[in-house]
């Protein structure tokens, strides 16, 4: 992991992308598709190789979902189940959310293998850097990836620049580094108008009323599914402040109030931790732009401490520090 550590240049900040006509995207596919192809041979190989030589007791990966392009997450624990791991633009899940002390009951005893983007390793330093798991715990089979499939997108045509998740229009990590195999190698890809970025530069426009009006009205649309949680690897408390109601610190009912808490308290919490994944704001059924507050956030915590999450295992956060002995008695 020692090769993600090299400090960049801010990636949240500097160009206004507001001029960029957004009426011209290209809806012809993205790249060729054999590119997925090569990269589930390789995955297939990797994963066919660690159980004959016994190096791992499981593979954590993707397979074909029911229907068709969809996929789902898949715990191979034989070498029959890691024959049918694939990865396509449908693997959008970001598989590290496994691995966090409080989720591994859902994998068996010993080293495991896991399938991972670039940007999904980013998470798995986090994870490493909050004393969640150990590098040498872990094989890491990295993905060539070219994109996956934004929220709305139909899984059954091929991917577009119209149909890529948002975070992929400006990924700068399709190439995994300092995992133990990458798997496939990566196209010539086109360059894509960064549609985050402008919606960053959108926000950092407004006035704070401005800026308050529009989260006030976002999050009034929170239905306190609570999707954004569950699927966040860095959320892996026992005991979610937000759920305790004894005494209640935030209301969990979707009324307004306690709406504005849940994400205040969830945008503070992961301030400085989150990796950008981006799984919060495409499980959420209400379409509420949480990437957008995740990205807000790593500006601020880049521009005041010139940290950046998840380029390299970091014991102490910008507003964090976890020990394995932390008292968490005052959320039981
Ligand atoms: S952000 Fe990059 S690594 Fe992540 S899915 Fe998109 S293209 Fe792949
Ligand atoms: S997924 Fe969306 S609707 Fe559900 S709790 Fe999170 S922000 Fe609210
Ligand atoms: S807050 Fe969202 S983008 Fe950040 S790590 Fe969690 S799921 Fe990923």
């Amino acid at each position: 992991m020692a090769a993600l550590g090299r400090h960049r240049a801010c990636p949240y900040k500097g160009t206004n992308y507001m001029t960029v006509n957004n009426q011209n995207i290209d809806t012809s596919p993205l790249v060729d598709p054999a590119c997925y192809a090569a990269a589930t041979a390789a995955i297939r190989a990797e994963a066919a190789r660690l159980f004959e030589t016994g190096e791992v007791t499981a593979v954590v990966g993707y397979r074909a979902g029911r229907r068709a392009g969809t996929v789902m997450p898949e715990v191979a624990v034989t070498a029959e189940a890691a024959a049918q791991l694939i990865f396509s633009p449908g693997c959008q899940n970001n598989l590290t959310l496994f691995l966090s002390k409080a989720k591994r009951d859902a994998l068996p005893k010993g080293k495991v293998a896991i399938v991972v983007k670039g940007c999904d390793l980013r998470a798995l330093a986090g994870l490493i850097g909050e004393s969640q798991l150990k590098r040498d715990e872990v094989h890491v089979i990295g993905v060539a990836c070219p994109g996956v499939y934004g929220a709305a997108a139909d899984h059954s045509r091929p991917l577009t620049a119209d149909s890529a998740a948002k975070k992929c229009r400006e990924c700068k990590v399709h190439l995994p580094e300092g995992v133990d195999l990458v798997a496939g190698t990566l196209p010539e890809l086109k360059e894509l108008p960064p549609l985050e970025a402008q919606e960053l530069a959108r926000l950092e426009a407004m006035t704070p009323q401005e800026r308050w009006a529009f989260w006030t009205e976002q999050f009034s649309r929170c239905i306190r599914c609570l999707a954004c949680r569950q699927v966040c690897p860095f959320c892996f408390c026992t005991q979610c402040l937000c759920d305790r109601n004894r005494p209640q610190a935030v209301d969990t009912s979707p009324r307004p109030a306690g709406n504005t808490a849940w994400h205040l308290v969830r945008a503070m919490h992961l301030a400085g931790r989150c990796s950008g994944c981006a799984e919060c704001e495409r499980v959420c059924p209400m379409d509420i732009p949480l990437n957008l507050l995740n990205r807000k956030m790593a500006q601020e915590l880049y521009e005041l401490y010139g940290f950046e999450a998840g380029t390299q295992p970091q014991e102490q956060g910008a507003l964090t520090s976890y020990r394995d002995d932390d008292d968490e008695s005052f959320i039981k």
